[in-house]
C-alpha cells in the first residue's frame, strides 16, 4: 500500500516513521520498518500489526541507521499479522524487501523455492521476490533484483535494501507508483510524493518497467532490461 524510503546521513528511523504516518490517509492494516548502518551493516527491523503509532512504539531507543525503507500494509495475500507485514527478510537477514501491489504467480515460485529447500515464514505472495534476490548468483544487487521482476508477474512498486551492498536502495515498478526525491547528499523513495515533499520538492517518477538505484549522493534509472534511461527531476508544487 505505502512505501517510504531514504538513503543519507540523517537518522532514519524517524524520517521514515513520520513518511509512514503521511501514507496513512491510503489505509492500511500493518505497517514495518527496516534500517541499516553502513558503516556497520546489519538489517534491524521491526513489524506491527495495527496503526504506525503501534510500529512506532515498538521500534526501540537505539535503532540508529542512515539507510531504511519502511511500509504499510494492506493484506492481498496472508491475513493481517506482525508476521505478514512488510518489510520481509530471507533467513540470513541480508535481504529486505517493501512491496506494493500482487505477485500473481506467488503460488508457483513458492512451490518451486520449497522444493529447492526454501522455508517460508509469512503467508505473502511478497516473500517469494525476497528469496529470488537472495538466492541469485548475479553479481550485482541491481541484476539480482532485476532477475526477481523478470522471475515474477503481477503488479509492483519494490523497494530492496541488502546488508553487502549498504550504500544503495535498489527500486522497481511495474504498475505500482514509485517516486524519487531528490535532496542534497540523501535521497528518498515513496510510493506517494505527499510523503517527500516535506523534504524535497525535487521528484523523478519512474515508468513501468522501469528500476532505480538511489545512493546518498546519486542516483541513476534504467529499465528491467539494464538500459540506462533519462531521468531529470521535476519540481512539484504542494500546498502544505
Ligand atoms: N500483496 C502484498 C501483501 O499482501 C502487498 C500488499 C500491499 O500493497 O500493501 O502483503
Amino acid at each position: 500500500c505505502g512505501i517510504v524510503g531514504y538513503i543519507g546521513k540523517r537518522d532514519v528511523a524517524p524520517l521514515l516513521l513520520e513518511g509512514l504516518q503521511r501514507l496513512e490517509y491510503r489505509g492500511y492494516d500493518s505497517a514495518g520498518i527496516v534500517v541499516n548502518n553502513p558503516k556497520s551493516p546489519a538489517l534491524k527491523v521491526v513489524k506491527a500489526k495495527g496503526r504506525v503509532r503501534e510500529l512506532e512504539s515498538r521500534v526501540p531507543k537505539r535503532f540508529a541507521g542512515t539507510t531504511g525503507i519502511a511500509h504499510t500494509r494492506w493484506a492481498t495475500h496472508g491475513a493481517p499479522s506482525d508476521i505478514n507485514s512488510h518489510p520481509h527478510l530471507d533467513a540470513d537477514n541480508k535481504v529486505a524487501v517493501v512491496h506494493n501491489g500482487i505477485v500473481d504467480n506467488a503460488a508457483e515460485l513458492r512451490a518451486k523455492l520449497e522444493s529447492e529447500g526454501v522455508v517460508f515464514v509469512s503467508e505473502t505472495d511478497t516473500e517469494v521476490i525476497v528469496h529470488l534476490i537472495a538466492r541469485s548468483q548475479a553479481d550485482t544487487l541491481e541484476e539480482k533484483v532485476r532477475e526477481a521482476v523478470k522471475a515474477i508477474e503481477g503488479t509492483y512498486g519494490i523497494a530492496v535494501m541488502h546488508a553487502d551492498y549498504a550504500d544503495r536502495i535498489v527500486v522497481a515498478r511495474n504498475g505500482s507508483p514509485v517516486v524519487l526525491g531528490i535532496g542534497e547528499k540523501e535521497m528518498f523513495v515513496a510510493s506517494d510524493v505527499a510523503a517527500l515533499v516535506a523534504h524535497t520538492r525535487q521528484v523523478v517518477t519512474l515508468d513501468d518497467g522501469e528500476m532505480a538505484t538511489l545512493k546518498a549522493d546519486d542516483f541513476r534509472t534504467y529499465t528491467t532490461s539494464g538500459a540506462t534511461t533519462t531521468a531529470t527531476p521535476e519540481t512539484v508544487e504542494w500546498e502544505a
